[in-house]
């Protein structure tokens, strides 16, 4: 080959050949180097060997992170002299023979090539007995040669030992993190391994400290439990069993307003292999939609069962990203099992709702002395005689205090008629938002301030349950809540069968106003207004092209533009219930935000994403005092949607705080 820099001296002159083999040694340093990343990356290795190799036990003890030493121990299969030795050997794998097997891959190994790397970048120690044999097999490796081989008296199964990792390769020692770092990374990989495998027990010890004794058990949920505690546990909804002839989805899902900031406790398998593929989180992240805040993410246990021949997962060296024949069919089975779960969290609020206020479960027994009951508990007789009817609740505010907001009917005039003349178009537009104000110092003052930080990421508050509509929109029965107050001009107090629930209105309203316009937009559109003037927009040729192939959807969501020659568009009409000082800069501000979903997500996506992200211009402020049957009615209407505990953003409508919660507290119950 002539070389291709003519800057390279010419081979002619040189003695020494400038290609040459690399030494096994060598070469497997490199290998290595892709698949042994730091030591969490030798754990995945040995521990997926040993649930290929059908073990029911395993065993993993590190010291200082891995890093000075790595044990795995199991009781599968083991290994006679032959593979024990052959195991070391790069590309030895019992578990494909021809490329054949490679388009559907069975296990979680398949590459040959985990052991000889592990082995080229530590002092390596494998042990290993089959089932009923005499005697096991010890192989010794330093560095990848081999120092001993000799028979030992092991239990059948497997132990591997890597110690002092990447001692013979003191740039690669650098790169790992302090012991504690890499101990998490270890614990995550356990993590992983063990959801993955309820039905194999795991044991983690951390220089002599026992992190993880998990016992095998049948059930998901189980093993969740033993490894996430039972608190996450009941943040998780099951996710309805669906599945078409090619895709299985199954597992659990946080409920609506449960997320994270970081995706360690997004949890997707596939085939029983834990992935990461951008295909999936896209797909959850879709499914949750508004009900996840942006910059979270969801907690999941998702696991998907799927034809192997569908699947690469022959793309990453680490086997961690996989590629899919299908993407859209497996994004679409992935959001449908995600809408479907959250769904089916409505149904149980109907259970718990039912029963009226008041009548919380302690109220006929001797939890709560008479005559000193929680708040808003009333007793009794007083409920039975209906000397309060929930009409008439018991607002604390004086009703001069009151001033009427016009905003919530504007908004919802704005969607409900089609103005006719600009000048009403623009009487619609609604009034600009007031700084907000501090909250009402009064005598509610001290519980908002301790209920507040509560609000929203306190795991143990759960979205409160609340009857679900009739087909009307309206709850059946009589009302499974009782409005006691106003806290701060922004909370509402209310009472129902499990205790105190705060709403917040302006995040209340604006779900409720969303939901609105949803509906609206997907049945004939969004009302629009035709601009006196329209506008021009110039824009780059890559966004010119964004938009001339979103045009349909911008004009679903009740924006007029028009390609005006080349990177000019014409602006002339907007949603009327948009409140744009500046249209160009909105239409901008899309473009920048949407960029980036509309890759991925669908193309209604887009337009609802728009919606709620104006929508909160239009919402009750925080500081608008409303009346007590607006207040009625903004609950109504909150319980009335298909999504009613949280708001457009993600974060919750509504708190609970249960009866059980209160006596905790309050220390009668501990
Ligand atoms: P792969 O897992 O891709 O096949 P590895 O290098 O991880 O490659 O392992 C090589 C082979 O060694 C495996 O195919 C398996 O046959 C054997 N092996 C590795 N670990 C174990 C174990 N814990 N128990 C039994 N056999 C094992
Ligand atoms: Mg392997």
């Amino acid at each position: 080959m002539t070389p291709r820099h003519s800057t390279s001296p010419p081979l002619a002159s040189s003695t020494v050949p400038r290609i040459a083999l690399l030494s096994e040694a060598v070469a497997s340093q490199v290998a290595a180097g892709e698949v042994v990343e730091r030591p969490a990356s030798v754990v995945k290795e040995l521990v997926e060997n040993s649930i290929d190799a059908g073990a029911r036990k395993i065993e993993v003890m590190i010291r200082r992170g891995g890093i000075s030493s790595i044990r795995v121990t199991d009781d599968g299969s083991g290994m006679d002299r032959d593979d024990a030795l052959l195991c070391l050997e790069r590309h030895a794998t019992s578990k494909i023979r021809t490329g054949h097997d490679l388009a559907a891959i069975h296990t979680l190994g398949f590459r040959g090539e985990a052991l000889p790397s592990i082995a080229s970048v530590s002092r390596f120690r494998l042990a290993t007995r089959e089932p009923g044999a005499v005697a096991g097999t010890e192989v010794v490796v330093n560095a990848g040669k081999i120092e001993s081989v000799k028979d030992c008296g092991d239990a059948p199964g497997t132990q591997i030992e890597a110690r002092s990792l990447f001692y013979n390769l003191p740039a690669r020692r650098k790169f790992l993190r302090t012991e504690n770092t890499e101990a998490s990374h270890v614990e995550h990989q356990i993590h992983l391994q063990a959801i993955g495998h309820p039905e194999i027990g795991f044991v983690l010890v951390n220089d002599e400290r026992v992190i993880h004794q998990l016992p095998p058990v049948a059930q998901l949920r189980d093993r969740i439990r033993d490894l996430c505690g039972p608190a996450l546990t009941a943040e998780l909804l099951e996710v309805p069993e669906i599945g078409s002839d090619n895709i299985r989805i199954r597992g659990f899902l946080g409920k609506a307003g449960v997320s994270r900031s970081s995706r360690a406790q997004q949890l997707i398998f596939l085939n029983g292999r834990a992935v990461e593929n951008s295909t999936l989180s896209f797909a959850l992240r879709e499914g949750y939609h508004t009900a996840l805040m942006k910059g979270q993410h969801p907690v999941t246990f998702l696991f998907i069962e799927m034809d192997p021949a569908a699947v690469d997962v022959n793309v990453h060296p680490a086997k961690r990203e996989v590629r899919f024949r299908n993407s859209a069919e497996i994004r679409e089975a992935v959001v449908e099992a995600t809408r479907r779960a959250l769904e089916s969290d409505r149904g149980s609020w109907t259970r718990v709702f039912h029963a009226a206020p008041g009548a919380f479960p302690g109220a006929e027994s001797s939890v709560f002395p008479s005559g000193n009951r929680p708040l808003g508990a009333k007793n009794a007789s007083e409920l039975e005689s209906g000397q309060r009817s929930p009409e008439q609740g018991s607002l604390q505010i004086s009703q001069n205090e009151f001033q009427r907001s016009q905003e919530l009917e504007k908004a919802r005039q704005e969607l409900v008629q089609r103005p006719e003349t600009d000048d009403q178009a623009r009487q619609g537009s609604v009034q600009t938002d007031q700084p907000g104000s501090q909250p009402a110092q009064g005598a509610f003052h001290t519980l908002q301030s301790n209920f507040h930080p509560l609000v929203p990421s306190q795991m143990s508050l759960e979205p409160a349950p609340f009857l679900p509509p009739t087909a009307s929109g309206a709850p059946a029965g009589s009302p499974g809540f009782r409005i006691l107050g106003v806290l701060g001009r922004l909370y509402v107090l209310m009472e129902n069968a499990s205790g105190l629930v705060l709403v917040d209105q302006h995040a209340a309203h604006e779900r409720i106003l969303y939901e609105e316009m949803l509906k609206r937009m997907e049945q004939q559109g969004v009302p629009t207004q035709r601009l006196l003037l329209p506008l021009t927009l110039e824009v780059s040729p890559r966004d010119a092209d964004w938009l001339n192939r979103h045009l349909d959807i911008l004009t679903r969501a009740g924006i007029g533009l028009e390609p005006f020659g080349a990177g000019t568009f014409k602006i002339d009409a907007l949603p009327t219930f948009l409140r744009a000082g500046e249209p160009t800069q909105l239409i901008r501000d899309i473009i920048d935000d949407l960029r980036e979903t509309s890759a991925q997500t669908s193309k209604l996506r887009l337009g609802e994403e728009m919606i709620v992200k104006n929508v909160c211009r239009h919402a009750v402020k925080a500081n608008d005092v409303l009346r007590e049957p607006e207040l009625e009615r903004l609950i109504q209407d909150l319980l009335a949607c298909d999504l009613p505990y949280c708001c457009p953003h993600g974060r919750p409508t509504m708190i609970q705080l249960s009866y059980g919660e209160l006596e905790k507290k309050f220390g009668r119950k501990v």
